[in-house]
């Protein structure tokens, strides 16, 4: 019960039960609680049992997620999702979540908290899958859900997915940051509870993300962590579950956090590269949709978690992630674009040293490969040959 929201920057502190995104003062805002009793004993426990909510790769966690008591929350069940090994470094598909990305892990304790709040709608904006995933656990808590999305700039089985699941979707005529600006400002002012990881509690339940695999990993920590950089919740949240597993005791050593961003959408890594002296805004371009952010919300808490991390920053070609995507794929495991910048940024980072291939080295597989046919089509290795319908045009084709 003794959670609350604090200030990441003046340490002012709020109520959950009030419905508020940032600080007086500006500051992004952070659920925070008193130490986590609960540990690696008991999580195990409930990941072999299996019942009720501990199904959930979120609500296993419960303790350092949210305080639910009683209540039951929204959960599909999600997270719970596979850790493969190959090229030498494991892949933790979060593209294995209900809606085909790690967003649901957000998304199952924001609309749990958004039921708890007594709203009747809620709304984000998005590059694809926060929508998709929002829309999907609205249905679920018969909410209604309104999504901001930039025209013409989302792929359309995300589009789809998001309408198929009820959501009204308001195309806005600019890019993904404008269209952040705008669901803002109007969540405020129509009284729709936002859901964009500038929610605190979208963060709680991303950090699951690493909580799991730690524990994938019989709570040994790898060297590295390695995750796609878009509009930086995800960043923010693994700094956050880092510091509370390590406080806890769950883990004996820091991993560090690699952030990789597309060359197209980098103002992190401009930032970064100026010891995070000044804050960059880009007019973002790449193929990978889902990270297509040029002034990323969670800005402040992701240098937090590289500063505690002693992280890195890297930005990757989009050629380079098609080149890293095409291998993922040809693995049989497959990935959207923005995931496979965690490969591509893997390779960049050992040819300029600073990972060595005998360190442990977890990428973050954020979407599933059917979130962008387009781009699958577009960059596979197979290929499709037109025949007519004959014996000899196959030995043909085949030859
Ligand atoms: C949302 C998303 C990202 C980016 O995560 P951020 O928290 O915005 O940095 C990366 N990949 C995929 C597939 C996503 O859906």
């Amino acid at each position: 019960m003794n959670e609350k929201l604090v200030c990441a920057q003046c340490a002012a502190s709020y109520p959950v039960s009030v419905v508020r995104y940032e600080c007086d003062c500006g500051g992004l805002l952070a659920v925070e609680r008193e130490p986590i009793t609960a540990g690696p004993a008991i999580f195990d426990e409930r990941r072999a049992s299996r019942r009720g909510i501990d199904a959930s790769g979120v609500w296993r966690f419960r303790e350092g997620v949210l305080f639910i008591g009683n209540d039951l929350p929204v959960s599909h069940p999600e997270g719970d999702t596979r850790l493969y090994e190959r090229f030498g470094v494991f892949f933790k598909h979060e593209g294995e979540n209900p809606t085909g990305s790690f967003k649901d892990r957000g998304m199952t304790v924001a609309v749990t908290q958004a039921v708890r709040l007594g709203a009747r709608a809620v709304a984000c904006a998005s590059t694809g899958n926060t929508s998709a995933s929002l829309a999907a656990y609205a249905a679920q808590a018969n909410l209604k859900s309104v999504v901001f999305i930039p025209a013409g700039k989302i792929s359309a089985g995300k589009l789809g997915q998001t309408l198929a699941y009820g959501a009204t979707c308001l195309e806005v005529r600019g890019d993904f940051d404008s269209a952040m600006r705008l669901v803002r400002e109007a969540s405020t002012s129509l009284g729709i509870y936002l859901v964009n990881s500038i929610n605190p509690f979208r963060i709680e339940g991303q950090k699951t993300i690493v909580w799991e695999l730690l524990q994938d990993l019989r709570w040994k920590a790898p060297d590295w962590i390695v995750i796609p950089a878009g509009n930086l919740g995800n960043t923010g949240a693994f700094g956050k579950a880092l510091r509370e597993a390590h406080a806890a005791g769950w883990i004996a050593k820091m991993p560090r956090l690699a952030a990789i961003q597309a060359a197209g959408a980098n103002p992190f890594y401009q930032s970064y590269r100026q010891q995070f002296a000044s804050r960059f805004r880009v007019a973002a371009e790449t193929i990978a949709t889902a990270i297509r952010i040029g002034d990323p919300v969670s800005h402040d808490r992701a240098i937090a978690a590289i500063r505690l991390t002693n992280g890195v920053v890297e930005q990757v070609t989009d050629d380079e992630i098609l080149a890293a995507k095409r291998e993922i794929d040809g693995a049989g495991i497959g990935c959207e674009p923005a995931s496979a910048t965690t490969w591509a940024g893997v390779k960049k980072l050992r040819a300029a040293g600073v990972m060595r291939e005998n360190e442990t080295t977890v990428c973050v597989l954020t979407g599933h490969i059917l979130k962008d046919a387009e781009a699958a089509v577009r960059s596979a290795s197979g290929r499709t040959i037109a025949i007519e319908p004959t014996l000899a045009a196959v030995e043909k084709a085949l030859g």
